[in-house]
């Protein structure tokens, strides 16, 4: 099966005719939908089908059985239901203000009711004097409890085999305004579900893992999550339907991958030879950690088999990445392949294009460097070198993907500090080899575990997982802005000692003018504390032209300046062994993954580094957490858990926009044991039946070719 097209027509067509499927009939030929609200439906819902109605989950249940007391009422009180005799009606106030007012009194009190809309149809229908339920969200109107809208029904209307459990569904104004509200959608929703039989929503889960995991069936999972009996029947059926969402996406996700391993072509680096081994013997400055060889050892096995590889490799800020990179190049040049290295910077690129010229001196191993600004002789030369392969390896910015860039044969291109690699410029660089590279895509922002094996589970990964030995952890501290001066006096003093120090303040999009004049107050304060000539400053910003930023960038590297005040345009991968602090201004502004990134700057040397977050008093009680979490530990790791807790998965790792997370009901972070149930059945059921070719999967495979819009086979490759 082919799940990147689809392909499987006569499969699709001998389904349809075994089952004409109701799930399928647009929602218009619903009883009680019509054109009308077909068309609202779908505007304001998304509602096309029966299907997209059955999924439209009630957010909470109403238990019908607990009745309260009118004398309950709290100010915290939210919703209510309360049963009595319904008081006369009186019409109050003119135009908008015009509503009916009721009451409804129980043994223990008097609660006031008040309708804006509708009012004819009330006092047609509803009989003052007899008995009813209430049920609404409680208001307070001069101090005073009342329900606005309340739902009422009459007792001779309940019927003895009512669910106690009624579900409650969001609506829209809009929707509302045409009648369309939460109790409506219930009537439409117990409407379709009285329609349905079991054959209508089939089984698609194999036997064996539905007994294993303890599954209810599709149809009763249905039924019970809009009209459960009990609230155990609930919590089975919830249970159910998200187990259903992560292992659909874990065997999707799983057989993606090994498609594309198996079938994509790539070239061969059979062997390991002179110019590595003697790197490594040789040159090699340190004894590489555990996590470096086994990346390489994972890098070597992909490049060996003769398909592209596809690897994402994450590792903390100093972890070490750049050196696996150059031993990855290495072997593509021992087997007679290019390489290029993409950076996202100049900077970054013309500090890798030096420190790996250095580390290559003596090796027949030419290093040329391809930025924006390598111009006119020197760029013909550049360009030469790489289509006669006079030079191995190409680092630079993404003026590597232009057009003019021709290789003679590359075979492996690695991308320095991003985890998305757009599909325009893969498509370019595509283009530069008849084979496709093999990819690299390196990143220090860690992806915590729960999340690689959902968002990433089509790619394979590798993880270092360990620093250099020796360092130093960075010392992280949380100060307020009153103690400012006291700050500058210690970054005066590490000065002193001949250390450098960034000062970075928040530049956040939407108050980016008021930002950009914080910047510069911040700036002009740094100043007056560290006048020239004694202290040079450097200034970095987005709002410079990139000749103006560069400058500054170099004066700092090359220790012109001692002091970087910038934004956080400095974010990734330039390394100054010679900082060692970093103070972060209003901290409170930034996410934790982006105050590790910053912090990620230090600690690059010998010597201790300190990370000093500076914030107002007030803090809320995420910005507590996360200034909080950064003092206690340094683990990448942890943090990246933390701030998926904090802020939900779907913001990490920019997973947002990609809708690979939009799982209905399933949260990867809450429902971590279901998750890690689906991760194990997927891959078992893929051992034993890797195409799902068995007639028992059938179902299932059909089920997944209709989810195929979901496949995220644009990403990284
Ligand atoms: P990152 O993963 O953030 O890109 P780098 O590759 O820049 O990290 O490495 C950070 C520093 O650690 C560099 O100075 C590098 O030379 C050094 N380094 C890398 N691997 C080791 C190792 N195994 N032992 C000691 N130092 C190492
Ligand atoms: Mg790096």
């Amino acid at each position: 099966m082919n799940l990147e097209t689809g392909i499987e027509l006569n499969l699709f067509s001998f389904m349809n005719w075994i089952s004409p499927e109701i799930l399928a009939s647009p929602i218009e030929y619903l009883k009680g939908v019509g054109p009308q609200r077909a068309a609202i439906l779908r505007k304001e819902l998304g509602i096309d089908h029966f299907s997209d109605l059955l999924e439209l989950f009630p957010y909470r249940h109403l238990d019908k059985s607990h009745v309260s007391q009118i004398s309950d009422v709290t100010a915290t009180t939210e919703f209510i239901l309360v049963a009595g005799y319904l008081g006369s009606f009186q019409i109050l106030g003119e135009g908008k203000a015009k509503r009916l007012v009721s009451t409804l009194k129980d043994a223990s009190g008097v609660l006031q009711l008040v309708w804006f809309q509708s009012i004819s149809w009330m006092e047609k229908n509803l009989n003052p004097g007899f008995r009813y339920r209430a049920f609404g969200r409680v208001g307070f109107y001069n101090g005073e409890p009342q329900l606005t809208h309340p739902e009422l029904e009459g007792f001779d209307e309940l019927k003895g085999d009512m669910n106690p459990l009624q579900p409650l569904y969001s609506s829209t104004e809009k929707l509302k305004a045409r009648s369309l509200g939460g109790r409506q959608i219930a009537k439409l929703t117990r409407q379709l579900l009285s329609q349905l039989k079991e054959k209508d929503i089939p089984e698609f889960i194999p036997d064996d893992i539905c007994r294993n995991v303890g599954l209810i069936s599709r149809f009763r999972a249905f039924q019970s999550i809009h009209y459960p009996e009990t609230a155990l029947a609930y919590q089975q059926a919830l249970f159910r339907l998200k187990f259903e969402e992560l292992f659909l996406n874990q065997v999707r996700t799983d057989m993606i991958r090994t498609q594309r391993q198996k079938q994509s072509r790539g070239v061969v680096f059979s062997h390991v030879g002179r110019i590595f081994n003697d790197f490594y013997t040789n040159a090699l400055p340190f004894e590489l950690t555990a996590a470096q060889k086994r990346v390489l050892k994972e890098i070597r096995q992909d490049t060996a088999t003769g398909h592209q590889m596809n690897r994402l490799l994450q590792g903390d800020v100093g972890s070490g990445k750049t050196m696996v990179a150059l031993l990855t190049m290495l072997l593509a040049a021992d087997n007679g392949f290019q390489s290029c290295l993409l950076a996202p910077t100049e900077i970054l690129s013309n500090q890798h294009a030096v420190n790996l010229t250095e580390m290559l001196q003596g090796l027949p191993v030419t290093v040329r460097l391809l930025t924006g600004s390598v111009k006119s002789a020197a760029r013909r030369k550049v360009l030469e070198d790489i289509a006669n392969g006079s030079a191995q390896i190409l680092i630079g910015t993404h003026a590597v993907l232009e057009d003019p860039v021709q290789f003679q044969n590359l075979g492996l291109a690695i991308i320095d500090e991003q985890h998305r690699f757009g599909v325009a410029q893969r498509a370019r660089l595509w283009k530069k080899s008849s084979i496709p590279p093999h990819i690299l895509v390196m990143t220090a922002t860690p992806i915590p575990r729960t999340l690689a094996m959902t968002a990433y589970n089509d790619l394979d990964y590798s993880v270092i997982d360990e620093l250099p030995p020796g360092r130093q952890p960075v010392r992280t501290v949380q100060r307020y802005e009153y103690n400012r001066p006291k700050v500058m006096d210690f970054i005066k003093a590490e000065i002193k000692k001949g250390r450098q120090a960034y000062i970075i303040f928040p530049l956040i999009e939407e108050s980016e003018k008021l930002d950009y004049e914080n910047l510069m107050k911040g700036y002009e304060n740094v100043k007056a504390y560290f006048p020239e000539p004694a202290y040079f400053i450097s200034m970095v910003h987005g709002r410079q032209k990139s000749e103006v930023r560069r400058t500054n960038m170099q004066r700092f590297v090359s220790g012109d300046t001692q002091i970087m005040v910038a934004t956080t345009v400095i974010e990734v991968g330039v390394h100054i062994s010679n900082a060692t602090v970093m103070v972060v201004e209003s901290a409170e502004k930034f996410g934790l993954s982006q105050l590790h990134q910053l912090r990620g700057r230090v600690g690059r040397g010998a010597d201790q580094s300190f990370c000093i977050l500076i914030t107002g008093n007030k803090l809320g009680a995420d910005a507590k957490e996360r200034v909080k979490i950064m003092c206690e530990t340094t683990d990448g790791f942890k943090i990246a858990e933390k701030d998926m807790e904090l802020r939900g998965p779907g913001d990490i790792a920019g997973t947002r926009q990609s809708g690979l997370l939009d799982f209905k009901l399933a949260d990867i972070i809450r429902d971590r044991d279901i998750l890690q149930q689906a991760i194990q059945s997927a891959q078992n059921l893929l051992i034993s039946d890797p195409e799902l070719d068995l007639p028992e999967h059938f179902l299932l495979r059909k089920q997944l070719m209709q989810e195929k819009g979901k496949t995220p086979w644009s990403r990284i490759s």
